[in-house]
């Protein structure tokens, strides 16, 4: 089996069945040691002991969509809505850029009223006239290729959109039929290119996957070549028709991250608050599978708890910018710190 994960970190590929050897046993402790040890010396070869931080910033989970596993889904009632202002994310950016972050992540619910798109433009165009020497990241979900060139000539330099999964079929049973596979692809295709650094990414353990699932996740990635890979565990959220989904496994990420790592050495691959939120030392284990990002959440306080896409989902500790020295500390105990870098993509 060894010679199986150096036949991936030196080719960068394998044969269908060999990668489905490896996610069928990722509960085989030996094998994910194994790899979660490659990928580590690969990530180390690239980027050192640093791990890039950037800062998360939720501004709205007004949402238009109704996947079927996430909290914030529209006809979930028991969300208290909220939307951010301007002013208000400005406010944050201020907070995360005096604590040394120097990217900021604007996530939210998917919105495509023109005056909001607008709006979003406008904040994006002030974000980039105080802040000229931070990145943008925006994951607000599918736009027209017109709003994606607009935010970019606003300045925005990335954006996260997660494929969810690369089987039709799949996507289907996961989202309402108001949404489509083929336009979240083309999505992706239009934002790198306009020039986004563009990252996209799944669930892992969302209800119905397959292990053949999984490996047409790893071939489409593969194929579109993303500048950052963001996978994490699906987690069940109350008030959603997967209330009663078991939650995706954590050995089977992190051998998927190893998987994306060794196969995307330069890919900039964060360890999510999914992962962290699955196991307290999820964080952790995620850096030591390869994952070189992490992103604590810089969303005003009072809002935190009404962005619900999971339950229980990690806000606090070292999952918050407050808890930067803590993470700080997590890190160094395992050998890494933190870069206050921006931390772009690097061909
Ligand atoms: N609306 C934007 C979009 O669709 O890309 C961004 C926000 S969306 C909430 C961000 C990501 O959260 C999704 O791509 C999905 O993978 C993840 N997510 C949502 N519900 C989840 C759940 N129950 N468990 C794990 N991840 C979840």
């Amino acid at each position: 089996m060894n010679s199986l994960i150096t036949k991936l970190r030196n080719e960068r590929t394998l044969l269908q069945e060999e990668f489905s050897f490896l996610l069928d046993n990722s509960h085989n402790r030996q094998l994910l040691d194994e790899i979660n040890q490659q990928a580590r010396e690969v990530s180390q070869h690239q980027f050192g002991n640093k791990i890039y931080i950037r800062g998360l910033i939720e501004i709205s989970n007004c949402c238009k969509n109704d996947c079927l596993y996430c909290g914030i889904r529209k006809s979930n009632r028991n969300v208290e809505r909220y939307r951010l202002t301007t002013a208000s994310i400005i406010e944050c950016c201020r907070e995360g850029y005096a604590l040394g972050f120097r990217t900021f992540v604007l996530q939210g619910g998917e919105e495509t009223t023109a005056i909001n798109d607008n709006n979003l433009v406008d904040t994006v165009r002030q974000i980039r006239q105080e802040f000229s020497g931070c990145a943008i990241t925006l994951s607000l979900g599918e736009k027209s290729a017109e709003v994606y060139q607009q935010l970019y000539d606003a300045g925005a330099n990335r954006y996260l959109l997660r494929h969810e999964t690369s089987n039709e079929e799949h996507y289907q049973r996961l989202h309402p039929a108001t949404m489509s596979h083929s336009n979240r692809l083309e999505c992706l295709r239009i934002l790198k290119e306009i020039g986004f650094q563009t990252g996209t990414g799944i669930m892992v353990g969302s209800p119905f996957q397959t292990i053949d699932n999984l490996v047409e996740d790893i071939r489409f990635i593969e194929k579109l070549q993303p500048q950052m890979i963001g996978i994490g565990p699906f987690l069940p959220h109350c008030d959603t028709p997967f209330a009663q989904y078991p939650p995706g496994k954590m050995e089977l990420t992190l051998m998927l991250l190893s998987i994306f790592r060794l196969m995307h050495p330069k890919a900039l691959i964060p360890s999510t608050t999914a992962l962290a939120t699955l196991a307290p030392d999820g964080r952790l284990r995620g850096v030591l599978a390869g994952a070189n990002v992490v992103m604590p959440n810089l969303s005003p306080q009072a809002d935190r708890k009404k962005y619900s896409l999971y339950n229980n989902k990690a806000a606090l500790g070292a999952e918050s910018a407050e808890g930067l020295q803590l993470l700080a500390e997590q890190l160094a105990s395992i050998g890494y710190k933190i870069s206050f870098e921006r931390g772009d993509f690097e061909d």
